[in-house]
């Protein structure tokens, strides 16, 4: 079954709210197996909504609008596919009365037709329950096509979807029943185009399928796997995902829920070193994703936020007269807050940044963006400079990251030219 969701709402265009109803479609969809090929959002315009809902029913068997059913003179979602299909609306006779009990309620002599619209739905299919509303969902079925209409307030679409939609359609889906499953490879240290040709010829194939997302410093590569049950569904994706693996190596750090923390975090535990943080531009995040993780406690010593050059030298004893001839951010500050915070907290490692986060403080020489990594341990102290592109949060998270990634390096292998002595980068 393909399906296609039709959200109506002049305010969706004008990017005064955003589409949480349609996002929560398509799970409900993929859950489902459902697959869902176009998400279309048009205005409150009777002859655009009717031209959208055409050409939705012409390539798919399920369509759903969002939003429209209320009582006001724009709410007209209903009547359009009432008329695109042909299918005439009928009082649902029970919700009619409801609606002139709450208007009677409300103090009306005669409740207006457009409240009364509210209990209408298709003589050919039926009305959908609204538990937080007035107004019913509708739910048409015409010439083996389906269209159901539901409710904009997301308080409202979700109950109507998970109590009568999800149910409806999987009885409509038990013979075909399709699962869709995806896992997540988080890969660290590489780009989307470094990744991408390491595996292109991989990323071929239709089922499962695997495509790259690039995130702020790191990249996902998805493999999405269609079959008729969650068994099947495995025995697709788990090749791919060892094929993959094998190709990309140390790159891939977790997969799905599993950030870098939690992936340095558990590395810590297993290999029963501790570690400490020394930061400046990134004000503490490295130590708060650290400590996100649970049992980072039994790894995580000790973090120094030390923002100023003489918290550098009072917590960390980083010599006034190395941040003198080189600045706060350079490779030495680098090295010597690493060292530093080794020393205090007494710990096997020691990670610090020292950075320009901006959007100010950029020179010519050191550029906002400018981060200078330190990492510490007891055979000795190396730095890394990068030079990052973003906004302020960009750079932080991305400094934060590349410290973290530089102590998984460190870890998986202690033995590489990198933290070899005397070498900087
Ligand atoms: P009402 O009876 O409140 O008029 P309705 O079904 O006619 O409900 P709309 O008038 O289209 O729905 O939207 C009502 C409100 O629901 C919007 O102001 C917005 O807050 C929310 N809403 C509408 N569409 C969406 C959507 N696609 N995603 C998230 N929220 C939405």
């Amino acid at each position: 079954m393909i399906a296609e969701t039709l959200s109506v709402g002049t305010e969706l265009l004008l990017g005064q709210i955003v589409d949480t109803d349609a996002v929560f479609l398509a799970q409900m969809l993929s859950r489902l197996g459902i697959t869902l090929y176009f998400r279309t959002t048009v205005g409150d315009n009777p002859g655009r909504i009717q031209e959208a809902l055409r050409l939705a029913l012409s390539r798919a068997d399920l369509v759903f609008t969002v939003g429209g059913l209320g009582p006001t003179m724009d709410d007209l979602t209903k009547e359009m596919a009432a008329d695109v299909l042909g299918v005439p609306l009928v009082e649902d006779v029970a919700h009619a009365e409801w609606l002139r009990g709450l208007a009677r309620e409300r103090g009306w002599a005669e409740p207006p037709a457009s409240f009364q619209k509210q209990a209408l739905v298709p003589r050919s299919g039926r009305g959908l329950p609204n538990p937080n509303g007035t107004a019913l969902g509708a739910l048409f079925e015409k010439d083996g096509k389906i269209v159901i209409c539901l409710p904009g307030p997301p308080n409202e679409l979700v109950p109507m979807a998970e109590q009568s939609v999800e149910p409806y359609l999987r009885e409509k889906t038990s013979g075909e029943r399709q699962v869709i499953r995806s896992r997540t490879l988080r890969i660290i240290g590489a780009g989307e185009s470094l990744v991408e040709d390491r595996v292109r010829d991989l990323m071929q194939g239709s089922n499962p399928t695997v495509a790259p997302y690039a995130k702020t410093g790191e990249v996902h590569l998805r493999v999405t796997a269609r079959a008729a049950s969650d068994e099947e569904a495995e025995a697709l994706i788990a090749p791919m995902e060892g094929a993959l693996r094998e190709r990309l190596g140390d790159l891939v750090y977790g997969i799905d829920e599993e950030t870098l923390e939690y992936a340095v975090v558990h590395l810590l535990i297993l290999l029963g070193r501790t570690l400490a943080a020394a930061e400046s531009c990134t004000g503490g995040l490295l130590a708060q994703r650290l400590t996100s993780i649970p049992d980072a406690s039994r790894v995580f010593e000790e973090g120094f936020v030390t923002y100023s050059n003489a918290a550098k030298t009072k917590y960390l004893g980083v010599p006034a007269e190395t941040l003198a001839r080189h600045g706060a951010v350079s490779p030495e500050v680098a090295r010597a807050m690493a060292a530093g915070a080794r020393e205090a907290a007494g710990s096997d490692l020691a990670a610090s940044v020292t950075g320009i986060a901006g959007p100010g403080g950029g020179t010519q020489e050191k550029p906002v963006g400018t981060v200078h990594i330190g990492l510490a341990w007891d055979g000795g102290v190396i730095s890394e400079h990068h030079q990052f592109l973003g906004g302020r949060a960009d750079v932080r998270w991305r400094s934060a990251q590349a410290a973290l990634a530089l102590v998984r390096r460190f870890l998986l292998n202690p033995d590489d030219t990198q933290f070899a002595p005397g070498e900087d980068g």
